[in-house]
């Protein structure tokens, strides 16, 4: 169930920034009510839970992000079906998306800037090479970065690996190619930080629910 009243009050917050509901903690209907309320941008994290989803709708006015790590195998059954992909990460899956998407596809580039070995994402040295190779790949089309922060109550922690972000953000601008508009930082115990740190994308999910009773 949804939590009208966190809903409006996160919309009236981040105004000019994009809620992308991170839904795995819900079901179809809840997927309306975030429409029917204003929240349009909707994430899935796993692919097989992300088709059932899209099956039931996709004549709905939804924009859809898949914001979890994609395994290559699996990239031919969804590519075509999302608006944005959160978690660029390795050479293989630009691979795979170059052989099966049809149209170009808008990708954040996901960097480990937690450092942590159990998140996925490119390492922070990677990042400027591996958007340079991207160039190579007409159905790639990258507009942002996206990272997620260790989770902790210490805002310092945090507030130094969003930063790392937004820097290599402006050296990748500073290349002078095409420039990235957009970071995709911000989640439900940090989301207020990275308000501060240019996100453009918040992905935000369980404080969207209503815990069951
Ligand atoms: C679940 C999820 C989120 C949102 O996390 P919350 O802490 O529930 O807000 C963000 N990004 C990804 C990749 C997720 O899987």
């Amino acid at each position: 169930m949804i939590n009208e009243e966190v809903v409006k009050s996160l919309l009236e917050e981040t105004k000019n920034r994009t809620i992308v509901a991170a839904t795995k903690y819900g079901n179809e209907v809840d997927i309306l009510n975030l429409v029917s309320l204003g929240i349009k941008d909707i994430g899935e994290n796993r692919v097989k839970v992300f088709l059932e989803k899209y099956e039931l709708l996709h004549d709905a006015d939804i924009v859809w992000h898949f914001i979890g790590h994609l395994q290559s195998k699996k990239v031919k059954m969804m590519i075509n079906k999302i608006d944005y992909l959160h978690s660029l990460d390795r050479l293989s899956l630009a691979e795979q998306i170059q052989e099966h998407r049809s149209l170009p596809l808008s990708c954040f580039i996901e960097v480990n800037i937690s450092n942590e070995s159990t998140k996925y994402g490119l390492p922070i040295e990677e990042v400027v090479s591996f958007y340079k190779k991207m160039r190579n790949y007409d159905k790639i089309n990258i507009v942002g970065l996206m990272g997620m922060a260790t989770h902790t109550d210490d805002e310092a922690i945090i507030r130094h690996q969003f930063s790392k972000l937004t820097e290599l953000k402006s050296e990748i601008n500073s290349l002078a190619d095409k420039p990235i508009e957009y970071l995709s930082i911000g989640m439900s115990n940090d989301y207020k930080i990275a308000l501060d740190f240019e996100a453009t994308h918040l992905r935000i999910g369980s404080i969207l629910f209503r815990k069951e009773e």
